[in-house]
């Protein structure tokens, strides 16, 4: 079963879950039209669907061998890429200024779902270019951006984002690849980095690694690193690459999942010292990174979306055609020897329900935190501008969490689904779950973000960030209830119930566990899931209600409906349970050592 993007659902999800038709009405966007909008997603889907997706497992198979310091792509790997730069997909958000079409990040997330659900480990590397081009637009000098803009915007050279060294995962702080100043203004960079995505590869002519590295006179931890742009190939007068730099990819890793993206230790300064120029200033490389993995963090979090839709839409096929027992239901399907189709079995319906429900909020909040970002950028005034990116700040450990670890429970169900089946290759189910199981894991840790949002997203604006959040969750909240809709079930019940654990919990975290640390760290994680099923369930709430106002009776009205509604009674019911892990069990984690003494 091949991937087929859902591009009506992309649309609607972005324009009514994530909150993009009213920034569109309200004129964030300029003149941008609606159905240029759609006609993008509309491409893009055609791209992902017809040339990306025959590739996935093409990819998975042949990986990709590293001799003599060369990485060889997969099959049919640099064709589709040069035909995807071509198109101009990898300048779609990036600045007119440098070749790009400068439309909103919303609809670039749209997308970038889109390239990761036909094929992860493709995706992958766009995804950091991106990610590259922001950091080096928002933090470069004019040199350096008019050398290397242009052609990482148009996709002619790739780039990649490098962190993390033996020593140094979580803890970036800790590096210690070193810079020195060469007197003309370059640097020379020595030391070793490792699981550096895309870190040598035939896709493009040069790969411009950004580097974080330490002066030799830096402060000890995260405010003495600097951030630097190590072209592989150094430039020519003209612009062109000329010699090789003294960076090289010494080797890569075998791995679980994501085969087709070479994963390389980079070794610099054989000879010497790679050349490197400075990104911003030195000893400020963690506020440009921070430019990059806020960006790269929203887009892993767009990788989880994307597994669990091509997972689900896989799963519903196999549901379909697979015929084991009877089903008790009068309008099962059942065939003439009394077999129904497993998806008419309450038991497996419950599993695909779950599927879908998890992989439509992850990806309203993804969209959600996107639409933040547009805000920030292009909002009519200061305040309006600050208080979307607190929105977007708050939103991304959110996005990028909730939705890797719904991509794993999604594929990791997908298999269920197929039963023995899902186990075997051959089905492709298990490649999912495979590809799914880094993305909890790179761009910072699942439980790296839980402490990020709830050490420094709680308290922005004073707490005010997340109070307005709620106090939004709680608006839609009172429509469902107003609706009056029977088809809505318990959903408004249920979603007030989330909110409210939501708001003691975060008024716990903010008031009496900000003396008690270790109390805060351990309900961290519970307290994000928390945050995303009411986060999420109201955004559901909303693509519901919008889909009755537009569409009245319709089926697409009822469907949405009926997912918001599984997801508020049988998702989102979790939360009480999840506040009272937060608030009343952090003593139990933190006083439990003789538990884990043998
Ligand atoms: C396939 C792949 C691709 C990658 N691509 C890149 C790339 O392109 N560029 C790059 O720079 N890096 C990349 N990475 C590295 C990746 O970002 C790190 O693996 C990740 O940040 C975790 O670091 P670590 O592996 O050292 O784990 P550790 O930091 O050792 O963490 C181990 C466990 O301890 C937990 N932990 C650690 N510190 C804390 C703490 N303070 N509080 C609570 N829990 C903690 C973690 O959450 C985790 O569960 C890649 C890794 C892989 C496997």
């Amino acid at each position: 079963m091949t991937y087929r993007a859902p591009v009506a659902d992309i649309a609607f999800a972005l324009k009514y879950a994530a909150g993009f038709a009213p920034a569109l009405a309200e004129g964030v966007y300029g003149d941008l039209a609606e159905d240029v909008v759609e006609a993008v997603i509309e491409e893009a889907g055609k791209f992902a669907t017809d040339v990306l997706a025959p590739l996935n497992t093409i990819g998975d198979r042949s990986g990709t061998p590293f001799k003599d310091g060369s990485v060889t792509t997969p099959p049919g790997w640099k064709e589709a890429y040069h035909a995807w730069s071509k198109a101009g997909w990898n300048g779609l958000a990036a600045p007119a200024k440098w070749g790009g079409q400068e439309l909103p990040s919303a609809v670039n997330a749209a997308c970038t779902e889109m390239w990761n659900s036909a094929a992860l480990a493709f995706g992958l590397g766009p995804l950091l270019t991106m990610a590259g081009i922001d950091a080096l637009v928002a933090h470069g000098s004019d040199a350096l951006k008019q050398a290397y803009l242009p052609k990482l915007v148009s996709g002619e050279w790739m780039g990649t984002m490098q962190l993390t060294e033996p020593q140094a995962g979580s803890d970036v702080g800790a590096l210690r690849t070193r810079a020195e100043r060469a007197g003309d203004g370059s640097y020379r960079i020595t030391g070793q980095k490792i699981f550096i995505t895309y870190g040598e590869h035939d896709l493009t002519d040069n790969i411009i690694h950004l580097v974080l590295a330490r002066l030799p006179d830096a402060p000890a931890g995260t405010k003495g690193i600097s951030l630097f742009l190590v072209p592989k190939f150094l430039l020519n007068a003209d612009g062109s690459p000329g010699a090789r730099n003294d960076a090289r990819a010494h080797s890569i890793e075998h791995k679980l999942g994501i085969h087709a993206s070479p994963t390389c230790t980079m070794v610099y300064g054989d000879q010497g010292g790679a050349t490197g120029f400075l990104i911003g200033e030195e000893n400020r490389g963690m506020a440009c990174m921070f430019t990059m993995m806020n960006q790269a963090r929203l887009s892993v979090g767009l990788q989880g979306v994307a597994i669990a839709e091509r997972a689900t839409q896989q799963a519903l096929a196999y549901a379909r055609e697979r015929k084991q027992g009877r089903a008790t239901e009068a309008d099962s399907g059942g065939t003439q020897s009394g077999s129904s189709p497993i998806i008419a079995h309450p038991d497996v319906k419950r599993m695909l329900l779950t599927m879908r429900a998890l992989t439509r909020a992850a990806r309203a909040i993804c969209y959600a935190t996107a639409v933040a970002l547009d805000r920030a950028h292009r909002g009519g005034d200061d305040a309006a501008r600050k208080a979307a990116q607190e929105r977007a700040s708050l939103f991304t450990p959110v996005a990028k969490a909730f939705a890797t670890d719904a991509g794993n429970e999604v594929a990791s169900l997908g298999v269920q689904v197929h039963g023995g089946m899902g186990f075997i290759e051959e089905t492709g189910a298990a490649q999912h779950l495979r590809d799914a199981r880094i993305l909890p894991i790179y761009e910072g840790t699942n439980g790296i973000q839980a402490i990020d949002l709830v050490t420094r997203k709680l308290p922005l604006a004073g707490g005010a960030t997340v109070t307005t959040a709620i106090a939004e969750m709680k608006r839609t909240v009172a429509a469902v209830g107003a609706a009056s809709d029977p088809a809505f079930g318990w959903t408004d019940i249920r979603l007030q119930d989330a909110v409210d654990s939501l708001e003691r919990a975060t008024h716990w975290l903010l008031g009496s566990a900000h003396n008690d640390l270790d109390a805060a760290l351990a309900g961290a994680t519970p307290y994000l899931r928390l945050f995303a099923l009411a986060l999420g369930g109201t955004l559901l709430a909303e693509e519901a209600l919008a889909a009755k106002r537009l569409a009245g009776n319709s089926a697409d009205a009822a469907a949405r409906i009926a997912i918001a509604r599984f997801f508020a009674e049988n998702l989102a019911i979790q939360a009480g349970a999840l506040e009272r892990t937060v608030v009343e069990a952090a003593d139990s984690v933190n006083t439990a050592d003789a538990a884990l003494s043998y």
